[in-house]
């Protein structure tokens, strides 16, 4: 398969492949460049969003998880005991972002708390929210990767879907992660209006890092209370066909799940070349309903560490796929 198509080569591809006999083919070749370039094996992470509050205004259109408090430090100290315990090996610490101010400090505090207590790996997904030196510093403090979601790479798009947002700012982050050698993931939000050429050039931008080792894909729900809540869900088919299109252009990238998929999502996922990361283990602020194959951890008042390992293992294990705790060496995987 060739992994050096031109724009329009890659476009042509895409636009035939909506044609689902014409998507077999797509598919096959998408699963056969995961399997050759990073394997067919998957392995667990975990995370909890809501970290840390957001100072956007306004509200990103679609957004329903943002918070204005602080996720309390004692609680999170305790949740990583457990996360670790469980066997896990990296957490995500997600949350909203301040454009203004930054979270350099708040963060670099939070991270010496935490690798006092944990030997959790620590993956960092705050928006914008750092300085170069910052990056350089957690690098130094060995935190395992940056997160700068550009969602969209279309200007007109993002000021649509992210008003408060700035969308140079996060390209600016994966620049810094790249200067400062630091491994950094994004995040492309997939049925917000974006055309196909448009997902195709925003997949050729992201090549441009040397430094990116996985791409999440999030599908488009439209939440009532929030700006876009009259957009129509995304469909399966369109992430599908995008995450084929991620694993030919940028072969040796993970393209991962994110937001808006659920368990039911994998098959199809992982048919299209999806891979190597899946989220495991999380942290609830409301006791989860009990579910068959989930178990849940009260940690304190409202807050529980849910872990549903076994609910996706038997996904897994129907399509004799194999996942494991031990993380892989991104620095094996990255382009330079
Ligand atoms: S940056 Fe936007 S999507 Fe992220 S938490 Fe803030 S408002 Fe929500």
């Amino acid at each position: 398969m060739n992994t050096n198509l031109t724009k329009e080569q890659a476009l042509a591809i895409f636009e035939k492949a909506r044609d689902s006999r014409n998507a077999y083919e797509l598919f096959h070749q998408a699963s056969e460049i995961r399997d050759k370039e990073i394997g067919r094996r998957l392995w667990w992470t975990s995370g909890s969003g809501g970290i840390f509050p957001c100072m956007i205004t306004p509200r990103c259109s679609y957004c329903t998880f943002c918070t204005d408090k602080m996720f309390p430090i004692d609680v999170l100290l305790k949740s990583l005991e457990r996360i670790e315990n469980l066997g896990i090996q990296q957490f995500h610490i997600s949350g909203g972002t301040d454009l203004n101010s930054g979270y350099d400090d708040a963060l670099l505090e939070m991270v010496h708390l935490i690798q006092a207590r944990s030997g959790l790996k620590l993956e960092i997904n705050l928006g914008p929210s750092f300085k170069k030196e910052t990056v350089l510093e957690l690098k130094k403090l060995g935190v395992d990767s940056i997160t700068s979601s550009l969602e969209s790479n279309s200007p007109e798009v993002f000021s649509l879907a992210k008003p408060g947002d700035s969308l140079d700012r996060r390209r600016e982050l994966l620049q810094f992660c790249e200067d400062a050698d630091m491994p950094s993931r994004s995040m492309m939000l997939v049925g917000l209006g974006e055309t196909d050429r448009e997902r195709i050039e925003h997949l050729y931008f992201l090549k441009q890092y040397n430094k990116l080792y996985q791409l999440r894909i999030s599908r488009f729900m439209p939440f009532q209370g929030t700006a876009f809540q009259n957009k129509p869900r995304c469909s399966p088919w369109e992430t599908a066909l995008v995450t084929a299109m991620a694993r030919l252009i940028l072969p040796n990238t993970e393209i991962s799940l994110a937001a808006g998929n659920n368990l039911d999502d994998i098959p199809l996922w992982y048919l299209a070349g999806g891979g190597n990361q899946l989220m495991g283990v999380s942290i609830a602020k409301k006791k989860p309903l009990p579910t068959v194959d989930v178990d849940v951890y009260e940690i304190s008042e409202n807050y529980y560490v849910v872990d549903k390992r076994k609910q996706v293992e038997r996904i897994l294990a129907g399509m004799q796929l194999e996942i494991s705790n031990q993380m892989p060496d991104h620095k094996t995987i990255l382009k330079g």
